[in-house]
């Protein structure tokens, strides 16, 4: 098997080691076919791993002026300090699922992101290769992150009584 063909199974491995519903956002790289997909899916994935990351004040110097602490929802790496536990919540954890401004990028993180750039490989040399390409089996994937938030119903909500006052001859007679 090529070096390209072990690394996929490698990091393919790593993700299915993650919890469900991490797993979700992280596996949603099949769909990635281009760079533009390839950050809308980042950014899409580390909103949702964030939202899912559990939070406390912790023993920190940062619980007296009320700032989040939390470990990553993947590496369950903490940040290390002889101070702090976990990451500043939200943006240490970002930087660190996210590997911006200088940070290592999460090892788990990174597993799915050299999936989703190899992706975009395939589909850039099969393209080349031939106008009639349809792409492999995997891609009709689902692009989660391009599904718009689900439109606020019309209306009160269901459990919100309405109050109209009754028509003038139902009054109470004085
Ligand atoms: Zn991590």
């Amino acid at each position: 098997m090529s070096l390209r063909g072990e690394l996929y199974f490698a990091y393919t491995a790593i993700l299915e080691l993650m919890p469900d519903m991490q797993q979700e956002f992280l596996v949603a790289w099949s769909g990635v076919q281009d760079h533009r997909d390839l950050s809308a899916w980042l950014r899409w994935a580390v909103d949702g791993l964030l939202d899912m990351a559990e939070r406390d004040h912790g023993p920190s110097v940062d619980s007296r002026i009320g700032q989040w602490r939390a470990n990553c929802p993947l590496c369950a790496r903490e940040e290390l300090s002889r101070l702090n536990r976990g990451f500043a919540y939200p943006i240490g954890l970002n930087r660190h699922l996210s590997g911006s401004h200088g940070m290592k990028r999460c090892s788990v993180v990174a597993a799915a992101h050299w999936l989703a750039v190899d992706n975009i490989r395939y589909f850039d040399t099969r393209t080349r290769e031939g106008a009639d390409f349809k792409g492999p089996w995997w891609s009709d994937r689902p692009k989660p992150w391009l599904e718009q938030a689900k439109p606020a119903p019309a209306g009160p909500p269901a459990n919100v009584v309405q109050l109209r006052p009754p028509p003038a001859d139902q009054l109470p007679a004085e």
